[in-house]
């Protein structure tokens, strides 16, 4: 019988949502709420010895490299990146960039990639730079954003790649991502994953450290930033307890990835 996966992947990143809204966030705030929520999820994970994956940007690698180090210590590190901002303009080679700072802090290879807000980008590249896997794609409708429901729920290899997507519930793909986790009550937000876990065999959650620090002050939408800290901490300590009395396995993303090629029967594979 095959086993079930869960994936707990944060997004750790300048806190620069905020500046969606139009407010300006001084840098030195920016590093400060990602820095508590940070510090508050690292001890809820040491609480219950859970592995998870970080995603980071190169950036904030670059400002916060003991940190860095610390985290990967224990969880792995992956490329969000160079610059999470929109004033940034992307080019293809920050991922290339971001990859190479990240290992050089960590002394790790870096074999994944989440792109910042999900955006669409070449993929074809990643291969090549030595990726393994990416997970930017959230196979759902999120209005304004994108349309991806004709993207796989499930992993697929493509282009020597293997994309872990972004998990929704099935037949009616709701993103099970950091926006629903804060916005349902805990039940029925379980009762989703439980019933996802049993139909696609893993879990792939999404949030941002940021979002466990206090940022009620911030001028965004209450579904943005309510509820948030140690409330939203403990929450998650709820639907970790959920999850592990699911008969599912904690992993990072790069166990797995092996787990896959191990069973050899992801489509595409063969
Ligand atoms: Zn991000």
């Amino acid at each position: 019988m095959s086993k079930n996966f869960v994936m707990l992947t944060f997004d750790l990143e300048e806190f620069d949502i905020a500046e969606e809204y139009g407010q300006k966030v001084s840098h030195t705030d920016q590093m400060n709420v990602t820095k508590i929520g940070t510090e508050r999820l690292m001890a809820l994970l040491n609480k219950y010895n859970l592995r998870a994956t970080f995603f980071t940007t190169g950036n904030y690698a670059r400002l916060n490299p003991e940190l860095i180090k610390t985290i990967s210590l224990k969880h792995e590190i992956a490329s969000h990146a160079l610059y999470h901002s929109s004033f940034h303009q992307f080019k293809e080679t920050d991922i290339l960039e971001s990859k190479s700072i990240l290992e050089n802090i960590t002394g790790e290879k870096v074999t994944g990639f989440r792109m910042p807000r999900l955006r669409p980008f070449n993929y074809k590249v990643l291969a090549g730079w030595g990726f393994v896997y990416d997970s930017s794609i959230n196979p759902t409708y999120i209005p304004g954003r994108y349309n991806l429901l004709h993207k796989s729920p499930l992993p697929y290899l493509e282009n020597g790649l293997l994309e872990l997507p972004c998990s929704t519930t099935p037949v009616l793909r709701f993103p099970l991502f950091w926006l629903a986790f804060k916005n349902l009550p805990i039940s029925l937000y379980t009762a989703l994953c439980r019933r996802t876990l049993r139909k696609r065999k893993n879990l792939m959650l999404y949030f941002h450290p940021w979002e466990f620090a206090e940022i009620g002050a911030f001028k965004m939408p209450r579904y943005v930033k309510s509820p948030d800290g140690k409330i939203l901490a403990d929450k998650l300590d709820k639907l970790i307890q959920n999850l592990k009395k699911l008969d599912a396995e904690f992993v990072t993303c790069q166990e797995f990835c092996k787990s896959l090629e191990n069973a050899d029967q992801t489509p595409g594979f063969n």
